[in-house]
């Protein structure tokens, strides 16, 4: 009997919020709901895949799930050794990367003969020469990875050398030398005819039972379609290798959903580039209502990306979902915060990253319309700081508006994604951005990091404006940051009022002090102070701002000292109080501190 070929999967992602949802937290959060497992399908992708197009072999392969476990560099290096696996498929993306590196050397030192296949938009197709740097890496695939995975596995059966000339979507060492096969787009009608979850359903069942022993909520990443039209220059979407995008049959979506009701998933996160982009979304989404009608607890939408500019459609389905409750349960209203992303909402910013959006005003409009219907909606929308033509006045202008729509905001950095229009020298000097490469630990549970635990982390901030506004904005992205994500929109409503009192605190302006000091070095290129940098933005942001940035709402004057200023009035006193001078002296840096040195990618 042949040996079979077994192939480990890591899909489980690694990345500080999820890891924090997943394994971190064992308590119950505010949101009512317990540690989860983002469960994406990459595995039952390659395994029908290759049960289609290579019946001869597919029996020959043992296909197995790395589970989302405690400790998980340990954890998961001994389930793949504990497999005694011949392969390891791991998906790279920008929030796992370096955890992932991780954890591949450690296997290969117990498993040395393992081969590992990375494929996921990390995977850098433009300069290539990254690959030199990765010696735990067997083959990367970019772009769709069907054809070459099935090329690749027949290989292994009939014992031939893999040649670069008669594949796809493929890069490997080869002689010293990294060989590239050319990039094609991935059609397949059959394919696509296929329910991925209920045709797996023996194997998605043992991890759907596997989780519920362990305690953990299921949230299943599902794609109706794949690809987007646009090309907005922060993202990656199929590694900005093309605009196509491709659809997933209805019948094989209702299939799944009909699968995910009968097994009690509680949540599904819509990873469409584009919901409601074509009137079929339409009917998946009543067939999904009718799902909830017949099990009325299962799979709440965690999280939906909306067209961009079908706003007619989006709002119909999303008004046909509030009817129907699919944010809650008869128990439980309200389970989900619905996400809207703007991005910013000034045309000009918009304009200058190729973001495609309707007017704002035409989207008030709609916000409008759809929370007069449902007075308890939740609402939140993305903003992404350092982009061109932003200002500190129209940082917080975008703020105000988003705010006194009864809208929460949540302030992201712009992170520098290689495979996106960013990611090219031209078009970076064309929109006037250029690239930082912070160092920060990759494993965010050390503290406090250790040199050999920093990873890059590279974020865009344009210089359009000049110097002084790129160090600004990113203060006022900082602050805004800290401040804000915190509260309940509808605490915000006067959110001047709120900020100006903060700098009345006792000690809040000394804070501040040292945290602008430490914004002005980033951008200046004068530290990479990655413990600075982590613990604001990730899993130490919530016990920072307890510490330093949250006020008691008690320590707010009931007559606001601003009271009867306009809107023009306190905005500007709150920019000069973040911006105003620093005025604490250098700290003293260490010479070759590996936090000392920030370089221009
Ligand atoms: S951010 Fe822009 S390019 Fe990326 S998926 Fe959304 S619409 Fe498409």
């Amino acid at each position: 009997m042949t040996k079979k070929l077994k192939i480990s999967f890591i899909n489980c992602v690694l990345d500080t919020t999820i890891f924090q949802a997943t394994i971190a937290s064992k308590v119950p959060t505010a949101r009512g709901r317990n540690s989860a497992w983002f469960l994406n399908a990459s595995l039952l992708h390659f395994k029908t895949y290759y049960e289609l197009y290579s019946p001869e072999f597919s029996d020959n392969v043992e296909w197995h799930q790395v589970l989302p476990t405690e400790n998980y560099v340990e954890t998961y290096v001994d389930q793949i050794v504990e497999n005694q696996s011949d392969w390891l498929f791991v998906g790279m993306y920008i929030w796992t990367q370096p955890g992932l590196a991780k954890i591949v050397k450690e296997v290969k030192k117990k498993l040395p003969n393992l081969k590992v296949m990375v494929g996921g938009p990390e995977v850098e197709h433009k300069d290539y020469a990254w690959l030199n740097e990765r010696d735990w890496i067997t083959y990367a695939c970019y772009g769709d990875g069907y054809n070459f995975v099935k090329y690749i596995l027949d290989c292994h059966f009939t014992n031939k050398k893999p040649s670069i000339d008669e594949t796809e979507n493929a890069l490997w060492i080869e002689d010293g030398a990294i060989v590239k096969a050319p990039h094609k787009i991935f059609k397949d009608k059959k394919f696509y005819s296929i329910a991925l979850w209920w045709h797996n359903r023996k194997i998605v069942r043992e991890w759907f039972n596997w989780a519920k022993d362990q305690g953990l909520t299921i949230i299943v990443n599902y794609e109706a379609s794949r690809g987007c039209p646009y090309h907005c220059s922060f993202c990656d979407w199929t590694s900005g290798l093309h605009n196509k995008v491709t659809f997933w049959g209805l019948f094989p979506i209702f299939k799944d959903l009909a699968f995910f009701g009968q097994e009690d998933i509680r949540y599904l996160k819509l990873c469409d580039a584009n919901f409601g982009q074509v009137p079929r979304d339409m009917d998946m989404t009543k067939f999904w209502g009718m799902v909830r009608k017949k099990y009325p607890k299962v799979i709440c939408p965690w999280e939906i990306t909306w067209s961009k500019l079908q706003k007619e459609r989006v709002y119909e389905i999303f008004d046909y979902m509030l009817e129907h409750k699919f944010d809650g349960d008869p128990e439980n209203a309200n389970l989900i915060t619905w996400t809207l992303s703007f991005q910013d909402v000034d045309k000009s910013v918009l304009d200058a990253i190729d973001r495609p959006e309707i007017p704002w005003e035409k989207h008030k409009e709609y916000i409008h319309n759809i929370q007069a219907k449902y007075p308890d909606l939740q609402l939140v929308t993305e903003l992404i700081s350092g982009m061109p033509n932003q200002t500190p006045q129209s940082m917080l202008d975008t703020q105000y508006e988003v705010l006194t729509c009864n809208v929460r905001t949540r302030w992201y950095l712009w992170m520098y994604l290689p495979n996106s229009p960013v990611g090219n020298k031209e078009y970076r000097e064309k929109i006037g951005v250029k690239v930082l490469n912070l160092k920060v630990p990759s494993d965010t549970l050390t503290r406090p990091p250790t040199q050999d635990d920093l990873e890059d982390f590279p974020i865009c901030i344009s210089y359009i404006k000049g110097m002084q506004t790129a160090i600004d904005n990113f203060k006022v992205a900082v602050w805004l940051k800290q401040f804000y994500s915190g509260y309940h929109s509808s605490m915000l409503t006067d959110f001047l009022d709120l900020a100006l009192a903060w700098f009345q605190t006792p000690g809040a302006s000394e804070v501040w002090q040292v945290v602008a000091k430490k914004c002005e070095d980033l951008i200046q290129g004068k530290t990479r102070d990655a413990f600075f940098y982590t613990s604001v933005y990730t899993v130490d942001m919530w016990s920072f701002m307890a510490k330093t940035m949250v006020m008691s709402l008690e320590l707010m004057p009931e007559e606001s000292i601003y009271t009867g200023a306009t809107y023009e009035q306190k905005r500007d006193k709150l920019l000069e109080l973040i911006l105003q001078p620093v005025t604490i002296p250098d700290y003293e840096v260490e010479e070759n501190s590996e936090y000392s040195i920030l370089n221009e990618v």
